[in-house]
């Protein structure tokens, strides 16, 4: 699918709950959301029926995502019916970890071909203070579970806070001692990432030097199906990351569209541009229909992001990352 602005839509994530096992203060608020009722959230049959009429369309990739996507059952069993579907090339998984212990063997089986784990810190009251829960040895044994499958690629996500006790350097020595690789994602103002700052890229660069010595951009295979950019550093078994969506803004290449648990179709995460796919399912629309639904929200894909600017506020997503699956 190629939209109004030239750019090849290709990559599609799908948000299968809006639940989560942690409170992320940047995502979720500390008593939660207004959950949705489970009626409302699509079932398998329905994620993956969209996914079938997107792969004819020309999507080729696969993000599970949520809120968590393992708190949720029968993520493996998704994974294998979306790697079924002619034309999907990857099915890759975005978890903070907790869950992964007991069902990667299984994910494994299934197919997965990639995941990108959420840890922010090394340090337990630091990821206390973050996640406001106490589970760090949870994501930490999702880590080593992962490990296990060096043929599933295994990415370590962490958004820089600027709290010293975060300690990136850390968090960047994982790419030192495994074959992973850890990516700073810079945070974006939506939902609750509104009230924090964050660290820009130069900031992490800067800091990661001074302990490891220079990072050098890194120029062979690409790696993955997104705007990062990577870095490697002398010794590092991995390469350190780079998602800076508001610092080296990105949206002229961005070939992915969205789809929240409740079948809604986005097309840019700042704005609620994008349709309800879940009615034209439930109403018992045709796939031909389904079709034409969703080439009309590419076709209205915004050209990219103004978060440096004021946004319209009528058009501008009110949603936390949690129920838009980040
Ligand atoms: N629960 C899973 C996890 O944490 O990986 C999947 C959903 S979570 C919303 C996906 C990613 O979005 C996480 O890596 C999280 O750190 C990131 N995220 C959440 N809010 C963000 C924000 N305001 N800016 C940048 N990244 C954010
Ligand atoms: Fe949950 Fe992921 Fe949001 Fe943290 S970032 S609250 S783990 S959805």
């Amino acid at each position: 699918m190629i939209d109004r602005c030239g750019r090849n839509i290709d990559y599609l994530r799908i948000s299968v709950t809006d639940r989560c096992n942690l409170r992320c203060i940047y995502c979720m608020p500390e008593g939660g959301l207004q959950l949705v009722e489970c009626g409302r959230i699509l079932r398998e049959e329905e994620f993956v029926r969209i996914a079938r009429v997107m792969a004819g369309l020309g999507i080729r990739k696969i993000k599970l995502t949520g809120g968590e996507p393992l708190v949720r059952g029968g993520i493996p069993s998704m994974v294998k019916l979306l790697k079924e579907i002619p034309g999907i090339e990857k099915v890759t998984l975005t978890t903070n970890g907790i869950l992964l212990g007991e069902q990667m063997e299984e994910l494994a089986r299934a197919g997965l071909d990639g995941l990108n784990i959420s840890l922010d810190t090394l340090d337990e009251d630091c990821y206390y203070k973050i996640t406001r829960r106490r589970n760090l040895q949870g994501t930490l044994e999702g880590i080593r579970e992962a490990l296990k499958y060096p043929e599933i690629t295994l990415k370590v996500n962490c958004v820089p806070l600027g709290i010293p006790e975060q300690d990136l350097c850390g968090v960047a020595a994982l790419a030192e001692k495994d074959l992973l690789h850890v990516r700073f994602i810079e945070m974006m103002p939506i939902g609750l990432g509104q009230e924090f700052h964050g660290m820009k890229e130069e900031e992490v660069i800067r800091l990661l030097s001074e302990q490891f010595g220079p990072l050098t951009p890194y120029e062979g295979e690409r790696l993955g199906n997104g705007p990062c950019h990577y870095y490697t550093v002398e010794g590092f078994r991995g390469k350190i990351g780079f998602i800076s969506a508001i610092s080296h803004k990105f949206c002229s290449e961005c070939n992915r569209i969205r789809l929240t648990s409740q079948g809604y179709l986005k097309t840019c995460l700042q704005y609620t541009a994008g349709r309800d796919l879940r009615s034209v399912l439930r109403c018992g629309g045709t796939d031909e229909e389904l079709r034409a639904v969703i080439l009309e929200a590419i076709s209205e894909k915004p050209d990219g992001h103004v978060f440096l600017e004021k946004a319209k506020k009528d058009h501008t997503e009110q949603l936390c990352m949690s129920q838009i699956g980040g």
